[in-house]
């Protein structure tokens, strides 16, 4: 009824203007108090003591909307930086372009940003823009009102405002309703838009994919033309975008969505290469998956080996290439490693901090081959031992090795030490296991005698 109501004052074209929004009571948006973050709640509450505007904006409104858990919580505020430090003990500003606040309670950092607009302001071109030749925002560092905030953001479900106080969601763009009807939907002019900023490209893969939404025809339709256009956007960008897509929980998907909408080869050139080859995607499919079912258990799940995962088709073929012109097994693989490590660079943008880790598993791999003596017993020990076993077993499930190394492996680590030894095999073993079996052969002769 309270919606009807709404409905009826501010009417259907109050979704299509920047100036109004539709305000939505308890009862027509269903998020309850208890589902916020304490902390969140708290700096609302002060910033409306105060007399400021309190919000909880953006991801976090539409993730309660559906029925998800936020994993943080951001706040919208008419205060300046300067205003909200003031307002709390805990607090720094960051940034120097555009200052945003961190509010700290405990362990817990809540995101406080004030309205932004996106530039039309500080007009250079003819509409009121300052933009490059492609139509990329150069600045959208300018303060502004609450309806500018909500304009400037990307999709309709993500320019949704909560306010804890009186419980009432702000809806400037239909975002409550797109939200029900699974909707990806860009706010104003989709092809504006995404040259203002082409990583919009890339979240719109991204949000499909992990809210399993439906990117609306209009929005989709200038993305193939445009794609290009990441080219121009700073690798350290992409990069964190690749990493929000393949850490989402969804990567598989993601990854999916991403050669649908044709931006692969912007974001991962090695994706490319890599799905064309039946061996190569079986096991960037595992790995997904696995990275996915992980997340799924809120297990850990590291960036280097999902990286080491994505890198490894072709580390395996230069590794099988430089041993067929005859370099040594070890070697070749140090190589090979180093090779596609460096070539990536220039690609991805995989920052080198994750260097030692990848090479660490891949190093690690023709050491499980190695089932006799001491040498299983040492591997077991290695600090990047289980890392290194769970690559062993999407190395295995892709076909690239035997199920049964990894079979081995799993049932080595399971059982106790009497089971371990008869496990191990005999014609596995070291060169200088070989020496020593020479000198049994003498010791048996000297029995022989008397048996
Ligand atoms: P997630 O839960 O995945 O973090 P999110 O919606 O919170 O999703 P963020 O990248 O954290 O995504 O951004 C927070 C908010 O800032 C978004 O909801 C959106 O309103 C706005 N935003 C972020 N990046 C852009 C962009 N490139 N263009 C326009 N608005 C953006
Ligand atoms: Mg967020």
């Amino acid at each position: 009824m309270i919606r009807r109501l709404i409905n009826k004052v501010f009417g259907r074209k109050s979704r299509a203007t920047v100036h109004g929004a539709q305000i939505l009571a308890p009862a027509a948006h269903g998020i309850r108090l208890d589902q916020l973050d304490e902390c969140a709640l708290r700096t609302c509450e002060t910033l409306a003591q105060a007399g400021f505007k309190g919000y909880v904006v953006g991801g976090a409104v539409r993730d309660l909307l559906l029925g998800k858990t936020p994993k943080d919580f951001d706040v919208a505020t008419d205060a300046t930086p300067e205003e909200v430090r003031r307002l709390f003990r805990r607090s720094r500003i960051i940034g120097r372009r555009f200052q945003i606040v961190h509010v700290m309670c405990g362990r817990v950092t809540i995101e406080v940003t004030t309205f932004r607009s996106n530039g039309q302001k500080e007009a250079e071109d003819d509409e009121g823009r300052s933009t490059d030749e492609h139509g990329r925002l150069l600045s959208d560092n300018v303060f502004g009102n609450m309806a500018d905030d909500a304009a400037r953001r990307d999709f309709t479900i993500n320019a949704l405002y909560y306010d804890p106080v009186r419980e009432e969601v702000h809806d400037y763009f239909g975002g409550v309703a797109d939200c029900k009807k699974r909707v990806l939907r860009m706010i104003g002019d989709p092809e504006t838009r995404f040259r203002e900023d082409p990583v919009r490209m890339l979240r719109a893969a991204r949000f499909a994919a992990k809210l399993d939404f439906h990117i609306d025809p209009d929005t989709r339709r200038p993305v193939a033309t445009l794609a290009p256009l990441l080219a121009n956007i700073p690798r350290a960008r992409i990069f964190d975008e690749a990493l929000k897509l393949l850490m989402s929980g969804h990567a598989l998907r993601g990854v999916h969505q991403l050669r649908a909408e044709g931006l692969h080869h912007g974001m991962l050139p090695l994706l490319d290469t890599i799905l064309d080859d039946p061996t190569g995607e079986r096991f960037i499919t595992a790995a997904l998956k696995t990275t996915d079912a992980r997340i799924a258990q809120d297990k850990p799940a590291s960036p280097a080996f999902l990286f080491g995962t994505l890198l490894w088709p072709q580390t395996l073929q230069r590794w099988r290439a430089l041993e067929a012109a005859g370099e040594k097994p070890q070697p070749a693989l140090f190589m090979a490693m180093d090779e596609v490590l460096d070539a990536q660079r220039g690609q991805l943008a995989i920052p080198r901090r994750y260097d030692g880790m990848i090479k660490e598993i891949w190093a690690l791999q023709p050491r499980f081959e190695q089932r006799g003596g001491q040498r299983p017993y040492r591997l077991l020990e290695h600090p990047r031992f289980r890392a290194a076993y769970d690559f062993l077993l999407l190395r295995a499930e892709s076909g690239e090795v035997d199920t049964e190394l990894g079979e081995w492996w799993t049932r080595f680590q399971e059982v106790d030490d009497d089971e371990r030894a008869a496990m191990l095999l005999a014609d596995s073993g070291p060169k200088p296991r070989r020496k020593r079996k020479r000198k049994k052969p003498a010791d048996a002769a000297g029995e022989a005698p008397s048996a």
